[in-house]
């Protein structure tokens, strides 16, 4: 049975059972800043399972879009665990519960495929359930599961909770026997490949207290209405009823597979078993591989672009590990060109969305591959030269250091850098590597940690919120206002009972004309006065919806609670915002004028008198599209529009066609701002009243930020203007020295620097004529050491190694061919002292060996020939001893 027919039978069930079918939500996690991706059916439903909302259907029914972002490394080892699946879920909100959820799933399960269910055989399925469960047993038991098929099994497998106070209860999953070729007898849990768990039933069945790990917390009572929730893995049943051995090889995955065994000439299966543990590696690759083509498909058809953060995080590395997986089994040509296709005719039957914006999905891909080409490129070369200079100084083993340092540095990958260095006879040091990479995820996490809220305890803050609800924000019509202090807090978020000068500390005022930072706008500043004392105001956060936070300094006198306050903001700092926040609108819409609907806005930020505006788009604009963009905003400015905002619904604002940003959630009443009849879209922030007040928008320059997202940032008003000033003088003042006009002087600064560098080239060689010029001379003063002629000598400083080598040489050719000759040559460069011994063929013949010598006289650092040989690295001091034992090493 397709994937397809599957999804549509169990919809078909649910709703013949009284169910609202409702669709996916996004598969980014959009109301949850703790999940990149939703990882479960039940994750849109979560309001109303925890009472927050009302739901709006008593019982539901979705197939919803999943990502299990710590199921990725189980991905093609295991049979069952794909990066990107669906789960098929049907909920009760306060219905039925147990007794009606078990039979549901039974029915569809074992009615026979002629009467629209799976026709799995009843006699092979399974059940786990929680420890003390027995009501559920007792269901299972009358409903055809014999008590040798029930396991009862702990905490960790069968309760379930969300890990805060709330609803949790019991599971009960189901499983199915696939046979002993799968592995051992004797249920799941003994064998979790051969038993494959397709369905899990959650009973949301009590209240939870707070407790810190995820096994021990309260349980406080039963739920006075309680809730179902269930998942059932689409690709598992799939893999089930279309008999294959695990989900990579269903209709939905496995022609991505076969595509990509075919351009890397592998026969998939040929070496591996039925079971998962007895796969061959190549095989396990091909899983990988095909897996994760499709969930890269999906996830930038989710609008997810790659980027070095969060969700786009995720999304580069695994495309990249798409392709590397693929060079591992020996294709070197394009990837995502020869495999994203297939997997978009793969999935395009059940999401039409993936073929109809192919083109936008698939530059996206292509880029990152090329991008990631890129790197690979850059990275082998750093790579090459770091494995040269660690063979001509004889050592065996890659600094972790340098392996860190392709990774952090140019992004590539540690088991690129294991396998160039292994071809090459080196080791390389991983612990130290992996030493690096533990220090620098520790440093990452409480990065994390304190920009979050500056806090971990949000208590205080909650207590803020409930006391007198969300705070008013009357920003967008005054710049001050009378309000009353409603809670002190300090500085770690502690609520406090007063405050005197010169403390650092929190205040909630209950109506406030600050903006809190958001949208990308910066905070407000100003100063917020409480009888005689004075508060000023550095930063204004929202730490929570709706819970306007001030922070800054008492700069006189005392502040307390429930006290009266006048909040006043810093107005030329705002205006400066504000103008710079209507000039992103402009630059955002003008971007869409020129480059078309798909150069959306990825990040922004207004600050007083300047913006940045980070955008999606395939590949760079030209640099006269960036001058068109500039030029049409500087016109918008003189058409001096009206900037309006006005509250509408969303369906209006859609209507309207104001610009959303993608994956943004909006409320259904929402904020439009409009400049005119020209840019119209969605936002909280403050802005300029008319275009015209912005004066001027200088566009400073344009750059990559990840594959796929570009920034630009630009000047606005005064800050533009003072820009232009100073790059009008700077040119003024050049023309000046340089005696030309204005227009001339780019010229003739290229006809410097070129002049310059050929004087430079020039010196180079002359100098290096005069260090060779002695070499004759040299090779006259020629000491006998043991009846053979011996030349130590020190290079001028600065000579460079190529001037060393070559100097030894020319010292040698001046040396009689006869008579033994030995040359030893030491320079200084960069603090360092180098060697270099020349060693003609008549010495060679009595057996000496110039890299004998410059091993014998580094302690084995440097190599070469018996004729040439070169080393170094130690201080610049000991160019002296280092000649001295070379000399010492001919005499004995
Ligand atoms: P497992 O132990 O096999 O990883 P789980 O206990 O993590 O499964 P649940 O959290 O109960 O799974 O999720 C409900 C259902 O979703 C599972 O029964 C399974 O059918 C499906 N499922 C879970 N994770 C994946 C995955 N990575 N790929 C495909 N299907 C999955
Ligand atoms: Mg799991």
């Amino acid at each position: 049975m397709r994937t397809a027919e599957i999804k549509r039978r169990f919809l078909a069930h649910f709703e013949r059972n009284d169910h609202t079918v409702v669709p996916s939500a996004p598969l980014p996690a959009v109301d949850d800043p703790n999940l990149l991706f939703v990882p479960a059916g039940m994750v849109p439903f979560v309001p109303y399972f925890r009472g927050q909302l009302p739901a709006p259907y008593k019982r539901a029914a979705s197939v919803q879009k999943c990502i299990r972002t710590p199921d990725i490394e189980e991905v093609g080892k295991t049979s069952r665990h794909a990066t990107f699946f669906q789960m098929n879920g049907n909920f009760s909100f306060g219905d039925y519960f147990k007794d009606r959820a078990i039979p549901l799933a039974w029915e569809l399960v074992t009615n026979p495929v002629g009467k629209g269910g799976y026709g799995l055989d009843p006699e092979r399925i399974w059940a786990t359930v929680y420890l003390d469960d027995d009501e559920s047993i007792e269901i299972w038991r009358q409903t055809g599961v014999p008590l040798e098929r029930i396991v009862r099994r702990g905490v960790k497998d069968n309760f379930w909770s969300m890990g805060i106070p709330g609803p949790c209860g019991p599971c009960s999953e189901l499983y199915l026997d696939r046979g002993p070729e799968y592995g051992r007898e004797g249920g799941p849990e003994v064998d979790e490949d051969r038993y494959l768990e397709f369905w899990n039933l959650v009973f949301m069945q009590y209240e939870r207290g707070p407790g810190g790990a995820k096994e021990d917390y309260p349980i406080l009572g039963e739920l006075p209405a309680k809730n179902i929730d269930t998942g059932m893995g689409l690709e598992r049943m799939a893999t089930l009823l279309q008999g294959v051995d695990n989900l990579y090889e269903i209709d939905e995955v496995k022609p991505v597979l076969d595509r990509a065994a075919e351009l890397s000439g592998k026969v998939y299966g040929a070496h591996s078993g039925h079971a998962a543990s007895e796969s061959h590696p190549d095989d396990v690759r091909l899983r990988v591989i095909a897996d994760h083509v499709r969930a890269g498909l999906m996830i930038i058809s989710e609008g997810v672009t790659p980027s070095n953060e969060g969700r786009g995080y995720v999304l580069r590395r695994i495309l990249r590990r798409a392709i590397r997986s693929m060079r591992l089994l020996g294709w070197t040509g394009p990837v995502l060109p020869e495999l994203l296709p297939v997997a978009r005719d793969c999935m395009s039957p059940s999401y039409p969305e993936v073929a109809a914006d192919y083109e936008r999905i698939s530059s996206y891909a292509y880029g990152e591959e090329e991008a990631f080409l890129a790197t690979l490129r850059q990275g082998t070369t750093i790579l090459d030269q770091a494995i040269a200079s660690a063979k001509s100084a004889g050592v065996s083993t890659l600094s972790g250091d340098k392996a860190f340092q392709l990774h952090d540095t140019y992004g590539f990958p540690i088991d690129l850098t294991l396998e160039i260095a292994a071809e090459q006879g080196l080791d390389v040091d991983q612990a130290g590597f992996r030493q690096l990479m533990t220090e620098q995820r520790t440093r990452a996490k409480a990065d994390a940690q304190a920009r979050k809220t500056g806090h971990a305890d949000l208590s205080g803050y909650r207590s803020a919120l409930e006391q007198g609800g969300k705070v008013e924000f009357t920003g967008y019509h005054e710049v001050a206002r009378d309000s009353k202090v409603r809670t002190l807090l300090s500085a770690t978020g502690t609520p406090i009972t007063g405050a005197g000068e010169g403390d650092e500390v929190e205040l909630v005022l209950d109506t406030t004309p600050f903006y809190a930072e958001g949208g990308g706008q910066q905070p407000d500043q100003g100063l917020i006065r409480v009888g005689d004392g004075e508060f000023e105001v550095f930063d204004v956060q929202q730490v929570l919806p709706g819970l306007i936070v001030h922070r800054g300094r008492v700069r006189r006198g005392e502040i307390e609670p429930g006290r009266d306050a006048y909040a006043e903001i810093d107005v030329n700092r705002r205006r400066a915002i504000s103008r710079a926040h209507t000039a992103t609108h402009l630059v955002h819409q003008t971007m869409r004028n020129f480059l078309g609907e798909s150069a959306t806005q990825a990040g922004s930020l207004n600050a007083p008198g300047r913006l940045r505006f980070d955008f999606n788009t395939p590949s760079a604009p030209s640099p006269s599209v960036l001058h068109d963009v500039e030029q049409q905003v500087n016109e918008v400015l003189t058409s001096d529009l009206e900037v309006h905002a006005f509250i509408t619904s969303q369906a209006e604002a859609r209507r309207l066609g104001a610009t959303a940003l993608f994956g943004e959630k909006y409320g259904d009443e929402v904020r439009v701002v409009e400049v005119g009849d020209y840019a119209r879209e969605l936002c909280g922030g403050t802005h300029a009243a008319r275009s015209g007040q912005l004066g001027l928008v200088k566009i400073l320059h344009e750059s990559s930020i990840g594959s796929g997202v570009r920034r630009v940032e630009a000047l606005v008003g005064i800050d533009a203007f003072s820009y232009l000033a100073r790059e009008h003088l700077l040119v003024s003042r050049l023309a000046e020295l340089y005696r030309v006009p204005a227009e001339q002087v780019a010229d003739r600064v290229e006809h410097t620097v070129a002049a310059l560098r050929d004087a430079e080239k020039e010196l180079e060689k002359l100098r290096a004529q005069l260090v060779l010029g002695n070499a004759a001379g040299l090779a006259a003063a020629a000491r006998d050491v043991h009846g053979v002629a011996f030349v130590g000598t020190e290079a001028p400083e600065g000579t460079s190694a190529n001037d060393v080598r070559t100097l030894a040489q020319e010292i040698r050719g001046k040396i009689a061919a006869d008579r033994p000759a030995v040359v030893a040559v030491a320079g200084r460069a960069g603090g360092k002292a180098s060697l270099v011994v020349a060693v003609n063929p008549a010495a060679r013949s009595r057996g000496v060996s110039a890299s004998d010598l410059v091993k014998g006289a580094l302690s084995g650092r440097g190599g070469g020939s018996a004729e040439l040989a070169q080393g170094g690295g130690v201080p610049a001091g000991e160019a002296p001893s280092l000649l001295g034992a070379i000399e010492r090493a001919l005499a004995s």
